[in-house]
């Protein structure tokens, strides 16, 4: 069974993200980039699969800038076996990456697409769930646990106040939670080992696909700076606050 990850080329999830001067967006110039963490978890999850026996072949996909393919090169050391670069210079919105990884599916048949519940840069938490409506195929997203027999997939799913258990038919979408795995660390012996593995760079025409972005981000602002706080001596202090100042109660 061939399971594709999708995996996205972010800021890093230590650096503190700064809005650019014209407000058009977030710096992202001269700033350390990685691999989306929730993508890294779909690639562990992947990877555990093939090591059970469950995969055949891994998979990796990036749509973005060159540079993703460093992106691809981590996802293959920890254990993907080849990787597909949908390159762009163009704003890839989450609309345009459903449509050219549905193409890629169309081309390589996966019967398991692994991807990340959503982004950490724009939050969007829509690619996969569009793909699978692209597809036509079930989705289980937020997955804190997965099992796969028989053809089907069992998702636990976090879900508001508890956890849900799905049973859904392969081929499926599958996006990762936080708790659905710990990912390893990648070794210099498997760094090594990736540079050997194919890497494929296609360009969103040679798919036939339109990316252009159909929505306009209007403006990016920084989150309003809090007020500093202050400590009160004693509870008959805080009602007062809370009454008169804030006026909560
Ligand atoms: P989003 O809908 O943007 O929050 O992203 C959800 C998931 O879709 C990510 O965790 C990735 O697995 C996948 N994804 C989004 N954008 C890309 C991209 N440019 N290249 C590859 N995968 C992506």
């Amino acid at each position: 069974m061939k399971v594709l990850v999708a995996v996205k080329r972010v800021v890093d999830f230590n650096v503190k993200v700064r809005v650019k001067a014209d407000n058009t967006g977030v710096e992202t110039a001269n700033v350390k980039m990685s691999m989306n963490p929730f993508d890294e978890i779909a690639v562990e999850a992947a990877v555990r699969l093939k090591e059970g026996g469950g995969a055949s072949e891994i998979l990796a996909v990036s749509c973005g800038v060159p540079q993703s393919q460093e992106t691809l090169r981590t996802a293959l050391a920890i254990g993907a076996d080849r990787a597909i670069l949908v390159e762009s210079t163009d704003e890839l919105q989450p609309l345009a990456v459903a449509k050219l990884l549905k193409a890629i599916c169309q081309k390589e048949s996966p019967q398991l697409v692994i991807m990340g519940k959503q982004a950490i840069d724009d939050d969007s938490n829509q690619t996969g769930q569009m793909l699978a409506a692209l597809l036509g195929w079930p989705q289980a997203t937020f997955a804190s646990k997965m099992e796969l027999a028989e053809g089907r997939a069992k998702v636990t799913r976090e879900v508001d106040g508890g956890l849900e258990t799905l049973s859904i038919k392969l081929p499926a979408v599958i996006t990762t939670d936080l708790r659905l795995n710990e990912p390893r660390y990648v070794t210099l012996p498997n760094i090594m080992k990736a540079k050997k593995k194919s890497l494929e760079i296609l360009k969103p025409a040679a798919l036939g696909v339109d990316v252009a972005p159909r929505l306009a981000t209007l403006k990016v602002v920084e989150p309003a700076k809090r007020k500093a706080g202050s400590k009160v001596a004693d509870a008959k202090a805080l009602i007062d606050k809370l009454r008169n100042e804030a006026k909560v109660l």
